[in-house]
């Protein structure tokens, strides 16, 4: 088994019906000791200062760990992956393409998932088998969210840790199943939480280490991770495997992702929405169309460098929990 690096999630079903190890350079990258070395290792062989932090780790950490394929997806996540790619190849690594169709063609989409297991050898029964094995833990991963929301017994960090690793389910699904039904097991003895504010968290995962924590000290858990909360694919699950990667929100338009966020913020009863975007990161622009279409309060916070919050937008965070504690008195 030869570990594959990912840029970000990918129908990695294909991949371990073929027996590789997926291995999600942003999960291993941010939970690094030493994240911030990596970032200055890139910087260190020319990545520009005006370069996502994501992308300068996710390069430092594929090269560190010797990692020699990685699937780059070239539609539907960055736009700084392609040079990403270039370096990376230029550095010796193979890449592997993989485009998201803008308009979730399912024919384009059907031809990049072929594609993807032509690559691989590995049929689309393999492929279904696998995608079969994995229900259970996905199913899992949305328990732990449910426990999240609906009872306040796990934090938004741990929410978030859960749903995340269903990018790579940490490169061994079988030990990460075990590692979630303990902790499922753990954390449903817990006390149920008095939720005073409910915050939605959504855009990319953050660089930023202490942010569930510090919003969590102001009685504002994040009850809703939206990007990770996709990763688990909970609301495709009974369809089969390209519909599964159609209905996946985060590669496709923002619209999409809005209209999941606004289901989600009703269902869940958020309070407001934290709209977390990267520093020079496109997606910053999306910010103006997000705004005013999520149907609650929308802050939005800026991350570069992985570290913990700074000043400002700890001030910037209180003062929004405020305000939402003060219209959640005034409205009852
Ligand atoms: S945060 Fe934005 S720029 Fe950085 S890797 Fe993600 S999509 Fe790309």
């Amino acid at each position: 088994m030869a570990e594959v690096g990912l840029t970000t999630t990918i129908p990695v079903e294909v991949l371990l019906a073929a027996g590789e190890t997926p291995v999600d350079l942003n999960n291993i990258f941010i939970t690094d000791p030493d994240p911030e070395a990596l970032v200055n290792q890139a910087e260190r062989d020319g990545y520009p200062r005006n370069a996502c932090g994501w992308i300068k780790g996710i390069y430092a950490v594929a090269l560190r760990r010797g990692i020699n394929k990685v699937v780059a997806v070239t539609q539907g996540d960055c736009s700084q992956t392609h040079a990403l790619m270039e370096t990376l190849q230029a550095a010796g690594v193979e890449i592997i393409p993989f485009a998201y169709p803008y308009d979730r063609d399912r024919q384009l989409l059907a031809a990049q998932i072929q594609r993807f297991m032509d690559y691989f050898g590995v049929t689309r029964q393999q492929v279904e088998e696998t995608r079969e094995k994995l229900k259970p833990v996905r199913q899992l991963c949305a328990q732990i969210d449910e426990l999240t929301w609906k009872e306040g017994k796990v934090t938004g960090a741990e929410n978030h840790y859960y749903q995340v690793c269903c990018s790579d389910f940490n490169g061994d699904v079988a030990s990460f199943y075990t590692e979630a039904q303990q902790f499922y097991q753990e954390a449903s003895q817990r006390p149920a939480g008095n939720v005073a504010v409910r915050l939605g968290f959504m855009g990319v995962p953050p660089i930023i280490t202490d942010l569930y924590e510090f919003t969590e000290s102001l009685g504002a858990p994040v009850v809703f991770n939206e990007t990770q909360r996709q990763f688990t694919m909970i609301d495709s699950l009974g369809e089969d495997l390209v519909t599964q990667y159609q209905r996946y929100t985060y590669p496709y338009d923002v619209f999409g992702r809005i209209a999941d966020v606004n289901r989600q913020a009703e269902l869940r009863r958020l309070d407001g929405v934290i709209h977390y975007t990267q520093t020079f990161c496109f997606r910053q622009i999306e910010d103006l169309l997000i705004k005013p279409r999520v149907n609650c309060p929308v802050l939005s916070l800026e991350g570069d460098r992985p570290a913990p919050l700074d000043a400002r937008n700890k001030l910037r965070l209180e003062a929004f929990v405020e305000m939402l504690q003060m219209r959640s008195v005034s409205s009852m």
